[in-house]
């Protein structure tokens, strides 16, 4: 009774078409309660019911006409909401990379009420913190001339009010910066806003202290390691405009900036940038998307640029400013190669170079820093006499040794078990653990200089929320002579105390087999080399390796990445790979080999029906570097070429058919990458 008389029966009925977080590509239908009509336009969230899970959407229309069908109703409706420019882009982010729209808003959005409402609430909030390592910054510097005209371009581009793209090439310790800080600066005067990105977490904390002494409570500070509430309450101050800058990793890019401006990616050659799930998007090409799609100035900025950035400053695409010299023209570190098949093999890791040089360096009481260039942190153990090398049970992977709980673990799945005394194929007790490691090395390091103190910092010692800021405040405060690590010691930390940088397996990247293992292993050997010696006296660094002869060295010794990069771009233009060239790469993986590679070879016969009269070349199936993952069995295609949104769209269209045609087939999981940076 009451419901027939009620207003509500003769208003008219809303629906929402909402975009979930699933891999179906298409809307679904809700209708808008009476209580919550008026709070619901397109881009806000809300939550509804999907058979017996609630998720939580986006709504993307509205309209009046119901359903043939009958229609469950929008539950909730949370604060945040996606704004018609992110919208926009989160629809090219799903088409580009082969995805579904929900799917795509995910990385968007922060997480919804519902799902994070039952950890805890943020503590305060603390995002910043004073580091003793910006004490030496002066508050207001006067600009290089260098700096100077870099800015006035940047300058020009942001009053223009089109799109405009820099590539600021700068050597380490050039005042990069200084460079991004300003123009800033000159975007918030001019009533707009800034993003500003920066590689994985363990840069953050210097960052941070230095955009927060700039900007105090006009910046935004966005890392993976906040809590869901934590991030909404940031989303929202951005939001309402009272944060005007953002700082973070890539996610940062999607925040709903007001009258954004500039954006500006840091390091922009860093693999970070992509993510490795889905939306498998890298964050530098969003951010010129969305500096075409906005009409912004956008800023790559490097002392390394990747080889697609560095073409398209050498074709004119971007606008390239150069900062040649360090700032007060502090010389670049002197780079000595050292040949370790002349060192005596008992010897172990470290030359007699190294071994002296680093005593100098504690006599003196300057710092060192040691980069094992390493993948992970293995250690791996074989057998002596017959050469026998543990496996994981469920991957083709090595396991490696690990004196924690002295097990021999998988990197990839986690498996572990117990090591071994004994060699379990020909029973020699003669098992070697003798690769190297962060800890074997920090172990042996000990045992040369008795009482030396040393830091770690790598993937074990940087666990937990604080791990890398707490190893960077102690190492950058000088009580300690030496800090040793993985990748994450070659990025721009600033440490005025560093006079010597010892690399001390520099061929472990460079064999590793990817067509950017050559840029890759350049790239970070001149960013750990930048960081010798920032302050008064030229800094010094020494490269151990095997293979002496290979024209990375010889570059980095002269310094020229310009040489380096003519050589690499000549390589790839001559195979066809990026920058020449366009990738995406496909993974089938599953649990029954024959079905994985059945459906594979299948969709490889049809791709290549399909792209036969097109610039794309299809290759494979081939097993990829790790054949069994988890105990999944995989096979990967690559397709080299541009390939269109439509064609996209039909190689896809082409895996779902044969999946199904395959008896078991649709039980194969496809992993679509476009753009890749790495291969499985
Ligand atoms: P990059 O980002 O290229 O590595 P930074 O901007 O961090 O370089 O600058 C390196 C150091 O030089 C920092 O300590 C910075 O404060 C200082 N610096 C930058 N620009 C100037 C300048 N114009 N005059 C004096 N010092 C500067
Ligand atoms: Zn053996
Ligand atoms: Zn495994």
């Amino acid at each position: 009774m009451d419901k027939l008389e009620s207003p509500a029966s003769s208003r008219t009925r809303v629906f929402a078409k909402v975009a979930l977080p699933i891999p179906a590509d298409k809307l679904f239908t809700y209708e808008v309660p009476f209580e919550l009509a008026g709070q619901i336009s397109p881009g806000s969230r809300v939550e509804v019911p999907l058979g017996k899970r609630i998720m939580s959407g986006i709504a993307v229309e509205l309209s009046s006409e119901a359903e043939a069908f009958e229609t469950k109703s929008v539950l909730s409706v949370s604060g945040t909401y996606l704004p018609p420019e992110l919208m926009r882009l989160t629809e090219w982010v799903a088409s580009y990379y082969g995805c579904t729209f929900g799917e795509a808003a995910q990385s968007v959005l922060p997480p919804s009420f519902r799902r994070s409402a039952s950890r805890r609430p943020a503590r305060g909030a603390k995002q910043g913190y004073d580091s003793p390592l910006d004490a030496l910054e002066r508050d207001v510097l006067e600009l290089t001339g260098a700096q100077r005209t870099a800015l006035t371009s940047i300058e020009k581009g942001i009053l223009s009010g089109a799109f405009n793209a820099f590539l600021l090439h700068g050597v380490t310790g050039s005042g990069k910066t200084e460079v991004y800080i300003r123009a800033a600066r000159l975007a918030l005067s001019r009533g707009g806003g800034c993003i500003v990105l920066v590689p994985e977490i363990s840069l953050l904390p210097q960052a941070i202290a230095r955009y927060r002494k700039h900007f105090q409570d006009e910046l935004a500070v966005i890392h993976s390691r906040l809590t869901g509430a934590e991030r909404r309450a940031i989303w929202e101050s951005i939001s309402d405009g009272t944060r005007r800058i953002v700082l973070g990793p890539r996610s940062a890019l999607f925040s709903p900036v007001r009258d954004l401006r500039l954006v500006i990616v840091d390091e922009e050659q860093d693999d970070s940038y992509k993510q490795e799930e889905k939306p498998r998007y890298n964050a530098r090409s969003v951010a010129l998307m969305r500096g075409t799609f906005e009409r912004l100035t956008v800023v790559l900025g490097s002392a390394t640029p990747s080889a697609e950035t560095y073409r398209h400053a050498g074709t004119g695409t971007y606008a390239r400013l150069l900062l040649s010299k360090r700032i007060r023209d502090i010389p670049l570190p002197s780079v000595e190669i050292i040949d370790m098949r002349r060192e005596d093999p008992e010897t172990g890791i470290f030359s007699r170079l190294l071994l002296e040089r680093l005593e100098a360096c504690m006599r003196r009481g300057s710092q060192s820093l040691l980069f094992l260039n390493k993948r992970g942190h293995a250690r791996f153990v074989q057998c002596r006499k017959c050469g026998w090398v543990p496996q994981c049970a469920n991957c083709d992977i090595t396991l490696t040794y690990h004196r924690v709980g002295a097990a021999m673990r998988c990197h990839y799945c986690g498996f572990a078990q117990p090591a071994v005394k004994q060699c379990p194929e020909c029973g020699s007790p003669n098992i070697s653990f003798s690769g190297f490691g962060t800890q074997r090395i920090e172990l042996d390091l000990k045992g040369l200089f008795p009482g030396v103190r040393i830091l770690r910092m790598d993937a074990d010692t940087t666990r937990g929320k604080e791990g890398h800021r707490k190893i960077l405040e102690q190492f950058g405060a000088g009580r300690h002579q030496v800090l040793l690590g993985t990748q994450m010691v070659t990025k721009g930390h600033h440490f005025p105390g560093v006079h010597l940088v010892g690399v001390l397996s520099a061929e472990e990247e460079l064999n590793f087999p990817d067509f950017r293992s050559a840029e890759r292993t350049f790239q970070q050997l001149v960013q750990v080399s930048g960081r010798a010696g920032r302050e008064e006296q030229r800094g010094e660094v020494l490269v151990q390796t095997f293979i002496p002869e290979h024209t990375v060295f010889s570059h980095l010794k002269t310094h020229d990445y310009d040489g380096f990069m003519a050589e690499e771009l000549a390589v790839r233009r001559k195979l066809n790979y990026p920058p020449f060239s366009r990738l995406v790469s496909a993974l089938c993986a599953g649990g029954d080999r024959g079905v994985v590679s059945a459906v594979a070879a299948e969709w490889s016969k049809e791709l290549r029906r399909l792209f036969r009269e097109k610039q794309v070349d299809v290759l494979g199936p081939a097993p990829p570097l790790v054949a069994r993952l988890k105990g999944r069995f995989r096979e990967h295609i690559l397709l080299k070429g541009s390939l269109s949104l439509r064609e996209k769209t039909d190689a896809l269209g082409g895996f779902a058919r044969v999946a199904g045609e395959i008896k078991g087939g649709r039980a194969v999981e496809l992993k679509w990458d476009v753009d890749p940076q790495s291969f499985y």
